[in-house]
């Protein structure tokens, strides 16, 4: 499967479900709330049911709509199921590392599907170098899935015995044959709400998840929190000593969908709140506010709001444009952005325009947009960003590229204009964005913007996200 066009987002690399609801159809719902979380990844999908005595699980490539159908539902069935859809990078969207991932455990299977990513792996790897089951993976969530196999006693007590070797950032759900357990690391930097639903409880990284399937939102899994759900409750024990909440704050500007809460909050307010204080730090002269479909639209509202220059759409989004089998021919290819993005020439023709997009990466989509509403007609661009300059890597699960790629790591702002033909360009700071928000700072991860990593990172991971050591953060080489 290639990129039909690399949209230079970071990417969310997954969503979970989990759901105990005997005499329910487990699985269709279990598909519901998946493809509620389908924007949290679009490589692989996956569902694994529990019937007292067994554990199926199907799970395949491509969007949750095209690995499921009628009769692979149906043949589903059973009183818990776990659901997961995954983002890869390129090269790793090998069945292999589509989930829930499964091992032997004792005599039956333990499914797991997992949202972020460890720091540990090599040690890890260690752990179970004799371990009769190879690894079919290359993911660390299969790693999670072998500790988790080799530990006696119930589900939740293997959780509870595995949790502690775990670094980094996880927010996972397991399943056996009669248990589901759905736990998440000391910080919390992934989201995991739990709901309420006829019949059951249900867990999912995002509350629009617990929307979709009827359910109604108890509380998040508390951060070093292992549950156990049942059809009439929770079973609750806190596993690692809550470290300070670190959220991932790229959750709130760009990952979430903006109908889910957030820490009770809901996200298009905030990401309204967000254009709000951008208008206040960045005026300037216009005759349009335009937001970037879809994830720049909440702010792109807020700063003509505040600004009381007019909102217009200007640009029309292709919603399909994302992985696929068929490659585009070279004159395709070249057309880039345009694969998903096509002006509206009648409103842009002779205006100046602020443009509002949530965050710049490498700087190559800013770049084509702004060519594109200049051939559009538009005579000035104000890109506005409704976040901080990222010049730091991910390493708890987005996909983000190296440091020497990011293009806020190694230019100026005015330089960064220049390079992507912007009229002006400006950043919300990040006291703007933690207002918009609207919690304190010290709650977020927000090492992308600041470079200070709040979960220990290996040297071998820094080396490999970083062009030179001379340009690693204090935090992570101290660590
Ligand atoms: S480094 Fe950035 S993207 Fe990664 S978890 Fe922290 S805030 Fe989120």
């Amino acid at each position: 499967m290639s990129v039909l066009w690399d949209d230079d987002s970071p990417h969310d690399e997954c969503g979970v479900v989990g759901i105990v609801a005997p005499g329910r159809d487990i699985s269709r719902l279990a598909f519901f709330a998946l493809h509620a979380l389908q924007h949290r990844g679009q490589e692989s999908a996956g569902i694994a049911v529990a019937d007292d005595g067994q554990v199926m699980v199907q799970r395949d490539l491509g969007l949750v709509g095209a690995v499921f159908d009628e009769p692979s539902l149906r043949s589903l069935s059973g009183h818990s199921a776990i659901g997961h859809v995954r983002y890869s990078t390129t090269g790793s969207n090998k069945w292999e590392n589509a989930q829930p991932v499964t091992r032997n455990r004792g005599t039956g299977l333990v499914a797991l599907g997992h949202n972020g990513n460890l720091t540990n792996t090599d040690a890890l790897r260690e752990q179970i170098t004799n371990d009769p089951q190879p690894l079919q993976a290359t993911t660390d969530s299969e790693l999670i899935a072998a500790l988790l196999a080799r530990e006696p006693g119930s589900l939740l007590d293997a959780v509870v015995g595995v949790i502690g070797r775990l670094v980094g950032a996880f927010s996972a759900v397991a399943l056996s044959e009669y248990e589901l357990v759905a736990f998440r690391d000391a910080h919390g930097v992934r989201p995991l709400v739990i709901g309420k639903l006829e019949g059951g409880y249900c867990v999912a990284s995002e509350t629009c998840a617990l929307d979709q399937i009827g359910a109604t939102l108890v509380r998040e899994v508390r951060p070093g929190e292992a549950v156990r759900l049942t059809a009439t409750g929770l079973e609750s024990r806190q596993a690692l000593t809550p470290a300070i909440s670190r959220m991932c704050v790229f959750e709130h500007i760009y990952f979430a969908r903006p109908d889910s809460l957030l820490d009770g909050r809901n996200v298009w307010e905030q990401r309204r709140a967000m254009g709000i204080e951008l208008a206040g730090e960045a005026p300037i002269d216009a005759d349009m506010v335009v937001g970037l479909p879809d994830s720049g639209t909440p702010a792109a509202i807020g700063y003509a709001f505040a600004s009381g220059i007019p909102y217009s759409e200007a640009v029309v989004r292709n919603r399909y444009v994302g992985r696929s089998f068929i490659q585009p021919d070279q004159e395709l290819r070249k057309s880039g952005v345009k694969l998903k993005f096509n002006p509206l020439r009648e409103i842009i023709d002779g205006k100046r325009l602020i443009v509002v997009d949530d965050s710049i990466v490498r700087g190559t989509t800013t770049q084509q947009v702004v060519a594109m509403l200049r051939e559009a007609g538009a005579r000035e661009v104000h890109m506005r960003i409704s976040s901080p300059p990222i010049t730091w890597p991910c390493f708890y699960g987005i996909d983000m590229p190296s440091r020497g790629e990011l293009v806020a790591a190694r230019h100026s702002i005015d330089e960064v204009a220049r390079l992507t033909g912007a009229t002006t360009l400006a950043h919300l700071s990040l006291e703007g964005l933690q207002r918009a928000i609207g919690a304190p700072a010290d709650r977020f991860c927000r090492a992308c913007f600041t470079g200070e990593y709040p979960i220990p990172v290996p040297d071998s991971s820094i080396k490999l996200r970083f062009e030179d050591a001379a340009t690693q953060p204090a935090e992570a080489q101290r660590k």
